[in-house]
């Protein structure tokens, strides 16, 4: 799957250019907005490679004013009305405009949505979060260099790497500024999301799978970005401990940071290790069997493979899976692990047995003792 988040970087390319990454949406309401982005990635780095950095920065540039056209769509499902009282402004009273279904997708606005204002007044929209004069100063440059840079005058104004570098930090400085006007009103959202009964009761939420229910119902829908999940996932949410469904309420918290921590590890990642899996999984060992090790019984059984499923040695529970690929076991029911070394099997009857010393077990030695008494 490639997906701009999983680009690398390139030894020869600066990390800078791929810190927008941090600001743009971790996941996409809809594809084309992905690859519209993903595109605008690729051409920037295509410029960079080839020494082209004037394009390079305007392409950049136009990542930039992405990213803000997402913060602008958040605006206007958290502060509706203040929103709507730019629009009017900037539309100049023609706010159906705006709001026209040639500007919109499926009746609503979307990112693209924004590119019908000028951009130099578009940033007036983060008014509403509280932008100053300083940072609207800071910002309306950026258009005026672009336009500058875009017009085909023949002349390459931008030739060397430092300055295009330069640039781009000045770029990434704002973006940490924007999102921290933002950071209060995600994360009253985000609370105020997973302590609404419709989000948290199983009874009437729309994915019963904590995962998918954070996961799609939050960080999707309101395009969340990693430099948002971040925030979020240092809350605590033992301050709810009083709220109806604090169980609930718990678990899509601890989804939220597992999801972050899932984006952001590295690969040597197993998910028997996974501390927030086994914590799902306890005393559902065949779920996690078969929803994350991907193994399941019924085509074992056609197949004549042995389903990974054992009584542990230390609490006799049948929730010992076996991890093949890693050769370790994990008990779901006492979180005991074991090396693959560690774990036999009675040679006599199949029991497990933990560092046993001979190959059979002691019920079965027994009944051999006996038989030969
Ligand atoms: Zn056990
Ligand atoms: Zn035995």
């Amino acid at each position: 799957m490639s997906s701009l988040n999983d680009y690398s970087v390139e030894d020869d390319i600066p990390e800078q250019i791929y810190e927008i990454n941090k600001f743009l949406p971790k996941l996409f309401k809809d594809d084309s907005e992905r690859t519209y982005i993903e595109a605008l990635q690729l051409a920037l780095e295509t410029s960079y490679k080839n020494g082209l950095y004037q394009f390079a920065y305007i392409q950049y540039h136009m990542l930039f004013m992405s990213v803000l056209y997402f913060v602008a769509l958040k605006i206007s499902w958290m502060h509706k009305e203040e929103f709507d009282k730019v629009i009017y402004y900037l539309s100049k009273g023609n706010i159906n405009t705006f709001y026209d279904s040639k500007n919109t997708r499926n009746g609503q606005i979307y990112f693209g949505s924004f590119a019908l204002i000028s951009e130099s007044d578009f940033f007036l929209i983060l008014r509403v979060i509280g932008m100053d004069d300083d940072m609207l100063g800071r910002l309306r440059p950026f258009v005026e260099t672009r336009n500058k840079f875009a017009h085909a005058n023949g002349n390459m104004m931008m030739k060397t790497e430092s300055k295009f570098v330069e640039k781009i930090e000045e770029y990434n400085n704002e973006l940490e500024k924007i999102f921290k006007l933002l950071e209060k009103d995600i994360i009253d959202m985000y609370f105020q999301t997973i302590t609404d009964p419709d989000f948290y009761d199983l009874e009437v939420r729309n994915y019963i799978d904590t995962d998918e229910q954070i996961i799609e119902g939050f960080i999707r829908i309101n395009l969340l970005s990693t430099a948002e999940l971040n925030c979020l996932r240092k809350k605590n949410v033992s301050e709810y401990k009083e709220h109806k469904g604090f169980e609930e309420i718990k678990n899509l918290h601890y989804a939220l940071c597992h999801y972050y921590d899932m984006i952001n590890t590295d690969d040597d990642y197993t998910s028997i290790d996974d501390k927030y899996l086994q914590f799902k999984y306890h005393d559902k060992a065949f779920e996690f069997i078969e929803n994350e090790l991907n193994i399941y019984e019924s085509s074992c059984i056609k197949e004549g493979d042995e389903f990974p499923l054992y009584a542990c040695p230390s609490c006799d529970e049948e929730q010992l899976v076996y991890d093949k690929k890693n050769n370790k076991y994990h008990c779901f029911h006492c979180d005991t692990d074991f090396s693959g070394e560690e774990i036999l099997f009675c040679s006599e009857c199949g029991k497990t047995m933990k560092n046993a010393e001979s190959c059979i077990c002691d019920t079965c030695l027994e009944e051999k003792c006996k038989k030969n008494s």
